[in-house]
C-alpha cells in the first residue's frame, strides 16, 4: 500500500464532513468522478457535498445524485460555507486553483485536509496529498484505482459504476484516444460490477436537442475555415450566434472535434465569443501538442491533444492570432521533428 493510500485510509477511518470540488464548466469526467467518489464516500458513512463552480450540461442529469450538487454561481455563500465547514476537500479533475473561479480562494485558505485526484500536467502544489497521474485516461479512472487500492472494489454498485464509467467514455472519445491497458481493465471491472455500457453511451450521446444539431449545422456550414496548407481548422461563434441559437453552457461541447474528421486536418481551434471573454478550445491529433499553444498564447493549458484558454480581446483579434500562430508553431514542430 502506498504512503498516500495509507494516509487516506487513516483520514477516512472516521466519519468526516467532506466536500468534493471539480472544475468550472464540468464535463463528463468531472461530473462522473465527483458523483462516483461522493457515492463511495457516502457508503463509508461520511457527510459529502459536491460543488461545481458553474452549471453542468443538462445531458448529464442522468448521473446519480447530480441534482443535489451545489453550484457556486447560483449560490456562492452556501458553497463557501460548505468549504469552510469541511474537514476534507477532494479536488477532482483540475490542476490549479484558477480552474475553479472564486472558489479557489476559499479552498486555498480552508483548514481542511486537501486531496488532489487529477490527470492534468504539472499540478500546482495547493493540496496535501496528490493522486496525480497524467498517463491515466481520466480522473474517473483514478477514482476507480483509489477505491480499488483502498480495498473497496466490491463496494462499487451499478449506479456508482455508471458515474465512473462516464469519464472513461467521455475523456477518451469512446475509447478512441488517451487509453492505456489499465483503462480497459477498469472498464472490464465496472462492467463486471453491473454497468450497462451500451445504455450509458446512449444516455451520453443520444440526448441532444434539436437546437444542438441546428447549431452544429450552422458551425459547419457558416463558421468554419480550413487552412489547407497547414492542416488547421478554425471555427467560431459570435455573440449574436449565442442569442440566435439560444446557446447555453455545454451546448458547444464536442463541436470542435468535427474539424478533426476532415482529411489532413491535424489541429482544430474553436473560438467562442462569450459575454466577457473569448474562450478557445484546441484539439490536435497524434504527436502535435496544443498544450503549449494554449499556455503561451491563450492564457490556458490542458492536455497534449485537448487544451483551452481564454483571452480578453476581440473575436477578430483572436481569429487573427490563431491564423498567425498556428502555421509558425506547426513549422517549428516540423523543424524540431527533423532534428530529433
Ligand atoms: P475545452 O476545450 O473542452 O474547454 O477544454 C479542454 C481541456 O483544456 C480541459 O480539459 C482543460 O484541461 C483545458 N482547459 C480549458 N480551458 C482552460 C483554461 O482556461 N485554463 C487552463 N489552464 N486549462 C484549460
Ligand atoms: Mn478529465
Amino acid at each position: 500500500m502506498s504512503e498516500e493510500i495509507q494516509q487516506l485510509k487513516q483520514i477516512l477511518s472516521l466519519p468526516k464532513e467532506i466536500t468534493i470540488v471539480t472544475h468550472r464548466n464540468p464535463d463528463g469526467d468531472a461530473i462522473g468522478s465527483s458523483m462516483g467518489l461522493a457515492a463511495y464516500l457516502q457508503k463509508l458513512h461520511h457527510q459529502v457535498k459536491v460543488i461545481f463552480p458553474s452549471e453542468y450540461p443538462t445531458s448529464y442529469s442522468f448521473i446519480a445524485g447530480v441534482q443535489r450538487a451545489m453550484i457556486f454561481d447560483l449560490d456562492p455563500n452556501a458553497a463557501r460555507q460548505a468549504i469552510d465547514k469541511s474537514e476534507v476537500i477532494f479536488c477532482l479533475d483540475f490542476n490549479g486553483l484558477d480552474r475553479v473561479d472564486k472558489l479557489g480562494e476559499s479552498i486555498q485558505f480552508a483548514k481542511a485536509k486537501k486531496i488532489l485526484i487529477d490527470h492534468h500536467l504539472d499540478p500546482e502544489p495547493f493540496t496535501d496529498i496528490e493522486f496525480s497521474d497524467i498517463s491515466a485516461s481520466s480522473t474517473c479512472e483514478l477514482v476507480f484505482k483509489l477505491i480499488d487500492d483502498l480495498g473497496d472494489r466490491h463496494k462499487i454498485d451499478p449506479s456508482m459504476g455508471e458515474s465512473i464509467f462516464t469519464g472513461l467514455i467521455t475523456d477518451t472519445g469512446s475509447f478512441r484516444y488517451g487509453t492505456r491497458p489499465y483503462t480497459y481493465e477498469v472498464a472490464a471491472a465496472l462492467k463486471q460490477a453491473g454497468v450497462d455500457d451500451y445504455l450509458l453511451s446512449d444516455k451520453i450521446y443520444n440526448s441532444q436537442k434539436v437546437k444542438h444539431l441546428r447549431l452544429l449545422g450552422h458551425c459547419l456550414a457558416n463558421r468554419m475555415e480550413i487552412m489547407e496548407d497547414y492542416g488547421v481548422g478554425i471555427m467560431w461563434l459570435t455573440r449574436k450566434d449565442y442569442a440566435d441559437f439560444d446557446i447555453q453552457r455545454g451546448d458547444t461541447e464536442g463541436i470542435v472535434n468535427y474539424m478533426l474528421m476532415i482529411e489532413n486536418v491535424k489541429v482544430a481551434a474553436f473560438i467562442l465569443e462569450q459575454p466577457a471573454i473569448i474562450k478557445i478550445s484546441l484539439r490536435s491529433k497524434g504527436d502535435i501538442s496544443v498544450q503549449e499553444i494554449a499556455q503561451k498564447y491563450f492564457n490556458g493549458g490542458g492536455h497534449k491533444n485537448a487544451s483551452g484558454g481564454g483571452v480578453y480581446a476581440s473575436l477578430k483579434d483572436v481569429k487573427d492570432r490563431v491564423r498567425k500562430v498556428m502555421p509558425e508553431y506547426l513549422k517549428k514542430y516540423q523543424d524540431q521533428k527533423q532534428i530529433n
